[in-house]
């Protein structure tokens, strides 16, 4: 799928979610020649939320699409507020209104899923996406990669770029095959129409709060016409993990009937919510091999506790597209200074989101009093600073 402005190395990406279609978008601008492979035949989003973070904000600001990524988003005047379960007691929060700007150029959103991924596709040409193409094979050979899909069709790259998620088939041919690991925790998802929320969940903030075994966290979408609700609890099966999978809001009250009331009146006036189990995967140690390399959930998936897979992904696109510009002559040379790049900082994520479960979810004592109080002790705002200040476009950090 070439056009007469674009050069260098064909370049395949498999898999068309957030962290391809962003790939996508980086690569094309820079002038490189690039396809995605997407196995849905449609490109969708489920209908919730994501917070979208100074350093996730910063890319598509780069790319030009931060506009109609952010339409109808919600700017957020308190990052993380956290709360404790019985009776809302406040332990720590970030103050964002005008400080996030102030420390870190951009501000904090929540924004729709679908929208942020519109806006990506719409930076990515209409023949650089075959859909409906999943494959089913990555064969390196001297000359580059042959990819080979379900319809029986082949295809040849010079790179290939492994965006197809948590379950990826190209990690599989890059890293030593190994399963994700069930976490032992669902996430429950619903959306409560603003005229049946509580003015205090229409806050211009993103809530989290903390009990023994689970967490609940909310915040205001679609500019403010409703508010979106993730929860974590204790689950047995590993059975469902599809956004689409429903349990009864019956099921969903029971794992928190006993928190304040605010939280309970969220989950009963919401829509039936998602139910889904969570997976984890420990970090690479490496995530590229010759000619392929891999980015998004795909390298690096981790929990959702610091809202920033997501950000993860956009950033992994314009380094990844920074590097292969620089040296277009040498691509070996460009993945695999990609993956210096990225791989220490996605580890620090992926470790940091996880013991953030332990942290969450410990029983009501000793430690979870320790917890509670070093949450009021530093700025969560400036120590989360190393996550915030990332700039993708300059340099490793
Ligand atoms: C509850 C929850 C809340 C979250 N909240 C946030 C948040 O607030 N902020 C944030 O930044 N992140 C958040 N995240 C994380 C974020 O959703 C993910 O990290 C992100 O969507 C990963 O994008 P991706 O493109 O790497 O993978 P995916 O979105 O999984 O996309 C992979 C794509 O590859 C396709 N594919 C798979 N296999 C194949 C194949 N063989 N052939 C062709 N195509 C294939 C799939 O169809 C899919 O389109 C959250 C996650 C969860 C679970």
């Amino acid at each position: 799928m070439r056009d007469k402005q674009q050069t260098g190395p064909r370049i395949a990406i498999v898999g068309g979610g957030i962290g391809g279609m962003a790939a996508a978008a980086f690569l094309h601008r820079a002038g490189l020649s690039v396809t995605v492979h997407e196995q849905a035949s449609a490109l969708t989003e489920v209908g919730a939320g994501l917070v979208l973070a100074p350093n996730a904000v910063r890319p598509l600001r780069a790319l030009g699409v931060a506009e109609s990524a952010l339409r109808r988003s919600v700017p957020l005047d308190w990052g993380w507020e956290f709360r404790r379960w019985q009776d809302g007691t406040v332990l720590s929060v970030e103050r964002l209104d005008g400080v996030c700007e102030r420390l870190y150029g951009e501000r904090t959103y929540t924004a729709h899923r679908a929208h942020l991924l519109d806006a990506l596709r719409s930076a990515v040409p209409d023949e650089a996406v075959r859909l409906g193409a999943r494959c089913t094979a990555v064969e390196p050979h001297a000359d580059g990669v042959r990819l080979a899909f379900s319809d029986g069709t082949r295809t040849d790259a010079d790179l290939v770029i492994g965006a197809d998620g948590m379950h990826s088939l190209v990690r599989r041919t890059v890293a030593e095959p190994e399963a994700p690991r069930f976490s032992g925790l669902c996430a429950f998802r619903t959306v409560v129409p603003a005229a049946a929320a509580p003015a205090f969940a229409l806050r211009r903030a993103q809530t989290l709060w903390l009990g023994p075994g689970r967490h609940f966290v909310h915040y205001p979408i679609s500019g403010g016409d409703g508010v979106n609700v993730v929860a974590f609890a204790p689950a047995t099966d590993a059975t469902e993990e599809s956004w689409s999978a429903t349990a009864t809001v019956e099921e969903f009250h029971a794992e928190f009937a006993d928190w304040d009331g605010r939280v309970t009146s969220l989950i009963t006036s919401g829509s039936v919510p998602g139910r889904w189990a969570l997976y984890d995967r420990p970090p690479l140690p490496s995530w590229t091999r010759g000619r392929m390399t891999l980015l998004g959930d795909a390298a690096h998936a981790m929990f959702p506790f610091y809202g920033q897979g997501a950000a993860q992904a956009l950033e992994d696109a314009a380094v990844l597209a920074r590097c292969l510009t620089a040296n277009p002559g040498a691509p070996d040379e460009a993945l695999s200074r990609y993956e210096t790049e990225r791989l220490p900082r996605t580890t620090r994520l992926q470790r940091a989101s996880h013991s953030r479960a332990e942290d969450n979810h410990l029983p009501d004592g000793p430690e979870q009093r320790e917890r509670d109080a070093a949450l009021g002790d530093a700025d969560p705002l400036l120590r989360s600073g190393w996550i915030y200040r990332y700039d993708a476009s300059a340099a490793a950090g």
